[in-house]
């Protein structure tokens, strides 16, 4: 089993200074062995110029907030990512899309899951969040909703791939069930995409001292139709308290959902007194493994602390502080 990757914070009494961005786009097993340079250096070129992007905004001044949602906005116009353009199939081979967002200052969230219109799903989260009154809206009346604010439409097709297609005839014909990510011989990525979990997220504090944090995804190849996982839910992918931490998932849904995940992390810091990285270390090591969780998640706390940890082998991670240059992994011990 590979360990966590930890980031200590740099020491400094200003929130400016404990400013900081984390990005995930999904954990999974390596393939390091069968993986061109070139391949890998495109999901660390990716999650670089995401990562620097979202340090000018948080040195800009913008809030917690807005930085995670064009983070996970950006995400989700890349197709290595399994949300939104390039998201999986569900085994009628369409694609079902669900995100959240959550902001720290008031603990107000939004969310739409099971959506299959929307350009981009977390914009139509924080949509929900801000304007609709609601928590957690689903399906053609999330998107009805979406387009009234304004949140780009596309045809069902758009969010398509010849890889994923080829994944889920993958997936059927050898009568996989439910898979996590991408089929390995479709993609080349440096996770095995037939292990992989592919949704996106960020977490974020912002130079006012401000939390938040964001999740997008496509799901899981060959779901149910209707199927949600824990990415629109509230605690479970996604979670985010000024008073402690703010927390994005991936990995099996199911079981994230069951250890509430992203909101263990929290109790574990608020009320339970522990630091960032033990909350981390013993939701993915000891909840998550007691539901059969596997995955990872990405966090910062209010002191600007960040865990970038994972129970399979690699994931796809970054972090940035405002003025310095990013960090970017995918195996463990990086
Ligand atoms: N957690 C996501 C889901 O269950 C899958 C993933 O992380 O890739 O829908």
């Amino acid at each position: 089993m590979s360990l966590p990757t930890s980031l200590a914070a740099g020491a400094g009494p200003e929130s400016a200074a404990r400013a900081v961005l984390a990005i995930h786009g999904g954990a999974g097993t390596l393939r390091r062995a069968a993986m061109s340079a070139e391949a890998e250096a495109l999901y660390r070129k990716a999650l670089s110029l995401i990562l620097e992007d979202g340090a000018r905004r948080l040195e800009a001044g913008e809030n917690a907030l807005e930085v995670v949602v064009e983070a996970v906005r950006q995400l989700e116009e890349c197709e290595l990512f399994n949300a939104g353009k390039g998201a999986v199939y569900t085994a009628d081979e369409r694609h079902e899309l669900d995100a959240s967002v959550m902001d720290g200052r008031d603990r107000r969230a939004g969310a739409v899951a099971g959506v299959t219109r929307l350009r981009n799903p977390v914009l139509a989260a924080r949509e929900v969040m801000a304007h609709s009154g609601h928590v957690l809206m689903i399906g053609r009346a999330a998107e009805h909703f979406a387009l009234g604010q304004g949140v780009e439409m596309v045809a069902p097709e758009w969010f398509g791939t010849p890889q994923r297609l080829q994944q889920l005839r993958h997936a059927q014909e050898a009568a996989l069930g439910q898979v996590l990510d991408h089929d390995g011989q479709a993609a080349a990525g440096p996770l095995d995409e037939k292990t992989k979990f592919g949704t996106v997220g960020a977490v974020a504090l912002d130079a006012h001292g401000h939390l938040a944090a964001a999740t997008s995804t496509g799901g899981m190849t060959n779901k149910r139709p209707g199927r949600v996982g824990d990415s629109p839910i509230p605690g479970a992918g996604c979670y985010a308290d000024d008073r402690s931490v703010a927390v994005s998932c991936t990995g099996t849904g199911e079981s994230f959902i069951r250890a509430v995940a992203a909101h263990e992390v929290a109790a574990l810091v608020r009320i339970g007194g522990l630091s960032l990285e033990d909350a981390c270390r013993r939701v993915l090591f000891e909840e998550l493994p007691q539901v059969g969780g596997d995955g990872g998640l990405i966090a910062v706390d209010r002191h600007g602390h960040v865990h970038l940890g994972f129970n399979t082998e690699g994931m796809y991670r970054g972090s940035v502080r405002p003025g310095q240059a990013p960090f970017v992994g995918i195996y463990a011990n990086e």
